[in-house]
């Protein structure tokens, strides 16, 4: 088993370094209260971390991680509803102005979700978590029965990203906030083998470069 020595030694760095050079200052304004514009949902894959890929700053990003970036739709009643409670503390009370759903390339919640789960790693959580997101699996059998797996794959990471989207809207304090333009939603796609980023458009219901 490795040990915790470096990240033992990275938050060393960040005392060391950021933390004493600028952080203090943003920490001490941040004590105030957080004001993120943004609210990111992204995947809990390590390769993917939002701060990262969008150079942010602590207070910039409201996260919610989880196996493949996954919105629940609209639910009352039992169940611990984890994504539906921070939806609910960043659109209610942050305020966010912002909802990014951050899908990526080489996806493995994705992978189970439209090729199985290997056998033996079943376990009891991941297949009813990401089986949620069912219907851009169907989407992208119908659409694109010709593809390759590995294009099959991609444009199912694409497909989940929109099944989050629509669940998004399903929620009456998002609905309405999107009805009086408090409040945008976007899907973005983060291809981890070129770095590129895709941006999910209405005009064209195609994900386009993010950038020039
Ligand atoms: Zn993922």
């Amino acid at each position: 088993m490795s040990d915790l020595q470096h990240l033992i030694e990275g938050y060393r760095r960040f005392h060391g370094n950021y933390f004493a050079a600028e952080g203090q200052q943003l920490f001490a304004e941040l004590m105030l209260g957080q004001r993120p514009s943004t609210l990111v949902i992204a995947c809990s894959d390590s390769r993917v971390d939002p701060a990262i890929v969008m150079d942010c700053k602590p207070g910039d990003l409201f996260v919610v991680r989880n196996v493949a970036n996954l919105v629940p739709p609209y639910e009352k009643g039992g169940g611990y509803h984890g994504v539906s409670a921070a939806l609910e503390f960043a659109v209610c009370a942050l305020a966010v102005e912002h909802i990014i759903v951050l899908g990526h390339r080489q996806c493995g919640g994705i992978k189970a979700l439209f090729e199985g789960i290997p056998e033996g790693l079943e376990g009891e959580f991941i297949k009813p978590w990401v089986n949620m997101a069912n219907r851009a699996a169907d989407r992208v059998r119908a659409e694109h029965p010709y593809a390759t797996d590995d294009e099959k794959l991609c444009h199912c990471e694409m497909a989940g990203i929109l099944v989050s989207l629509e669940n998004l809207r399903t929620f009456p304090f998002i609905q309405s906030r999107l009805e009086q333009n408090q409040l945008k939603l976007h899907g973005w796609y983060f291809d981890i083998v070129s770095g590129a980023m895709r941006a999910y458009r209405d005009e064209s219901l195609k994900f386009e470069p993010l950038i020039a």
